[in-house]
């Protein structure tokens, strides 16, 4: 949990600080997918007092180690995402997140921050080849010898060099 203590702050309207959070966090879910970290998060933050709320604003760093939705193989993914939230210490309905005592749990934003910063499609690199559709071997470790008519014409540029390498 990234903790963000406000014990001074809170008695300071008016007054803002800098901060640097790092929290290893193992994982989180989202729509049935496991996303684990590869490193520990880190979240720089200015922190201010407007004298109703406690505002946050910075941005979250570090990396995931997803799978490649081409061929299967687990990767760093490396992000950095912008957080801004307000918090309250007495709560109300608006559009900030109420908060009790001096500590504010900060993880959920900035686990919201890492989602909206998620590519659509996890993949490797932009060159990965992907699996055989035939025998399923991963094509970025070799060439297998499935006759591919329908292929990748990344892959087929590729196997056009080979051929004439081996002829
Ligand atoms: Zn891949
Ligand atoms: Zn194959």
């Amino acid at each position: 949990m990234l903790r963000l203590d406000v014990e001074m702050l809170k008695r300071m309207p008016g007054e803002f600080i800098r901060l640097e959070l790092q929290e290893e966090i193992s994982l989180f879910e989202l729509q049935g997918r496991m996303w684990h970290f590869s490193a520990p998060v880190k979240v720089n933050l200015l922190v201010s007092n407007t004298g109703s709320s406690i505002i946050l604003e910075g941005d979250v760093s570090g990396s995931l180690k997803p799978t490649c939705d081409r061929c299967l193989e687990p990767f760093n993914y490396f992000f950095k995402s912008p957080v801004k939230e307000s918090y309250a210490h007495i709560p109300n309905n608006g559009e900030v997140v109420s908060y009790s005592g001096d500590v504010i749990d900060i993880t959920p934003e900035v686990i919201k921050s890492i989602i909206l910063s998620l590519p659509m499609k996890s993949i490797c690199s932009e060159d990965c080849l992907g699996l055989c559709t035939k025998c399923g071997c991963n094509l970025n470790k070799g060439r297998c010898d499935c006759e591919n008519e329908d292929i990748d014409p990344r892959l087929s540029v590729l196997q056009a060099l080979l051929k004439k390498t081996n002829s």
